[in-house]
């Protein structure tokens, strides 16, 4: 068998089942997206707008792939980015909320979000400051034409497990706190324990595509 559908058949059993997979599709080949498609996978991850175009086009054939954008949105791409992907996990403050509730208004689309929160200190990534996203969430829950499913949150680099479990239950606790079900938890390096916090959907690039030495992905792709 594919190695590839290996790990990918070992990771859905190691997975609650009611724990969603999201194949984090960057950087590798269009051929991969195919092999999992065939398998069942439906939901894959893109960080980057022209990449994704170009495996989107390779892949038309397969029509109920289910696009997710998790890449940093610059406002000025939230057109294209709308029309391709069907879910944004990247939301990551109050302007480019509203800017793409026009959009898709505009567009007539529906897109489903996530917020992203930092909640550490973190000059490499982008995130709602939690108080902020709490002091805006009233206007932007109610903003037309989207659908908030979640939260999303990127731990910074070098926590330990104690570090991680608490990173991982204080998302949870403010996806309660905001009556948000979804809580997009979980990396290649650290799933285990987001999911023993409660995540309901892991985003895998590096454990499912490319294992092994350079899979320690936490220290390396972000
Ligand atoms: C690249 C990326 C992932 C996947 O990371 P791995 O550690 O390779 O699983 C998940 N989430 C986001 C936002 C990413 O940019």
């Amino acid at each position: 068998m594919d190695p590839l559908l290996e790990r990918y058949q070992d990771l859905r059993r190691r997975l609650p089942p009611e724990v969603a997979l999201l194949a984090v599709s960057k950087g590798r080949p269009a051929a991969m997206i195919r092999a999992l498609h065939g398998v069942g996978q439906r939901s894959f991850a893109e960080s980057r707008l022209q990449e994704a175009l170009a495996k989107q086009a390779e892949l038309a054939d397969l029509a109920d792939i289910d696009w997710h954008f998790i890449g940093r949105l610059q406002a000025n791409k939230v057109r294209p980015v709308l029309r391709c992907f069907a879910a944004v996990q990247s939301v990551d403050s109050p302007e480019l909320a509203r800017r793409i509730s026009r959009i898709a208004v505009e567009e007539g689309l529906q897109p489903r979000l996530h917020a992203q929160v930092k909640l550490r200190p973190d000059p490499a990534k982008g995130g709602f400051d939690p108080d902020d996203l709490r002091r805006h969430w009233d206007e932007l829950r109610q903003l037309p034409a989207v659908h908030w499913q979640g939260l999303m949150a990127i731990p910074p680099l070098g926590l330990d497990d104690a570090g991680l479990r608490s990173f991982f239950r204080e998302a949870v606790a403010l996806a309660d706190d905001l009556h948000l079900e979804g809580r997009s938890l979980g990396m290649s390096g650290d799933w285990p324990l987001a999911v023993a916090a409660g995540s309901t959907l892991v985003r895998l690039g590096s454990t499912l595509f490319a294992p092994g030495p350079q899979g320690a992905s936490r220290f390396a792709e972000r």
